[in-house]
């Protein structure tokens, strides 16, 4: 059969899953990336689901285990860091899951282990992208033009290509109201092996996760939301610093390492739901298509997924790719579906403006991780969870 060519936009997880799993097709594999090297940052990400069968499938499982960020439980605090309650932390997707990576760690080792052959072209985007008879025509803004069979978007939920491709009624963007600091800060004494999850009045928390690189993962996260997207890093943080002026526990110590980290992430939680994910021989994959926020979680562990998906239906239907997509699309939108359809309430819940909020939350979660309803309590961090079998991937390919 004639080789064919893909070009996967977007050198994260949904990108680096997808390469790995073409080029093992056989695929003609080129990866285009935005930043100008392999980009290593972020905080914590989890495998959960169907993700681990896929990791397995990679032969990564063992090799993302020993990289485990070294967590082993998560804890609820007061503003004086007493724990309040326990989260269930137990079994392979407790709140604290088995399969805790930093992102970077995360994508570095799926870059690291890509099939030979898959050929990177970094500080480069997509300008237009033309479909036409026999392939697919791109043009870079660096001048690069390539024909390919099949376009993969894995550009995140800020996805400039999906938003060039698709039109503006196609990408519902649901903002969540939720602004999330993530930076990396120098690890203390009083650091313990659990993450410590502090929540005060004005919807705000702070959490603290221990790492395996000898540093503290600290979030910001509070709700209503700031739109901090326009602002200069300074200027945005000095918001931040703003808003946890009185906020307690350590806060003051997370914003002034905040000031001198150079690994700060600031999202305002957005997911996106569209109706198709793809159109003639493009496709989407990860964050792009259906970013579920780490409000939903499962980010990382759908994006795994979706390179796999997507690669196991090309295999099973080589000659039509329309045919292809729609059976990735099908298989899944339902973990899509479930995990963006958050509990009713739940901002409310996660976010307490007032002390008697705050009072109501405290009694709720305790009730919800005392021992009767923990597998309640557990059904919460679940996901990616399906009854569907992973389609297969021919035989000598995987
Ligand atoms: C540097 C970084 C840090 C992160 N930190 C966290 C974190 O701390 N906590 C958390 O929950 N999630 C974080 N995330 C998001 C998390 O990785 C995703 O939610 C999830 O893993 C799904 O991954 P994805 O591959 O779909 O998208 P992403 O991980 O968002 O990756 C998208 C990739 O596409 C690239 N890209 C964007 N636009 C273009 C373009 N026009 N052309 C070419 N390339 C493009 C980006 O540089 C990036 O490499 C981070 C992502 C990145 C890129």
């Amino acid at each position: 059969m004639r080789e064919r060519d893909v070009v996967v936009s977007g050198a994260s997880i949904a990108g680096l899953s997808a390469a790995f799993w073409l080029r093992r097709l056989g695929w003609q594999v080129t990866v285009i990336e935005r930043a100008p090297a392999f980009r290593d940052g972020g905080q914590n990400v989890d495998v959960r689901g169907v993700a681990r069968e896929v990791l397995d499938r990679m032969g990564l499982f063992d090799e993302v285990k020993r990289q485990n960020t070294t967590e082993t439980g998560t804890v609820v605090v007061d503003a004086s860091g007493k724990v309040t309650a326990e989260l269930p932390s137990d079994g392979p997707d407790g709140a604290t899951a088995e399969l805790e990576v930093l992102r970077g760690d995360f994508a570095r080792t799926i870059h690291d282990h890509l099939p030979p052959g898959v050929a990177f072209v970094y500080g480069d985007t997509i300008e237009t992208a033309t479909d036409g008879p026999e392939s697919l025509h791109i043009v870079t803004s660096q001048g690069r033009e390539l024909r390919c069979d099949l376009l993969v978007i894995a550009e995140g939920v800020r996805s400039a290509t999906r938003d060039r491709v698709f039109a503006a009624d196609e990408v519902t963007q649901k903002d969540l109201d939720v602004t999330m600091v993530f930076g990396t800060i120098p690890r203390t004494a009083g650091d313990d092996d659990r993450w410590r999850w502090h929540n005060t009045t004005r919807g705000r928390q702070i959490h603290l996760r221990p790492d395996n690189h000898g540093t503290t993962r600290a979030i910001l996260a509070y709700s209503p939301g700031d739109d901090l997207a326009g602002l200069g890093r300074g200027d945005a943080l000095a918001r931040v610093r703003d808003r946890y002026a009185d906020a307690g526990w350590e806060a003051p110590r997370v914003l002034d390492a905040f000031d001198a980290s150079d690994d700060v992430y600031i999202d305002q939680l957005t997911q996106i739901r569209m109706t198709t994910w793809h159109r003639g021989r493009t496709v989407l994959a990860g964050d792009a298509g259906w970013c579920v926020t780490p409000m939903g979680g499962g980010g990382a562990s759908l994006a795994l997924t979706s390179g796999y998906v997507l690669a196991a239906q090309l295999a099973a239907h080589p000659d039509d790719t329309e045919a292809a997509l729609t059976a990735y699309e099908t298989w899944m939108r339902p973990l899509v579906d479930d995990v963006q359809g958050l509990p009713r309430g739940l901002k409310h819940f996660a976010y307490p403006q007032t002390r008697t909020g705050l009072a109501l939350r405290h009694l709720v979660g305790k009730v919800l991780t005392s021992p009767p309803l923990k597998p309640l309590a557990a059904k919460l961090t679940q996901v990616a969870e399906t009854k569907q079998t992973l389609p297969e991937i021919p035989q000598g390919a995987a």
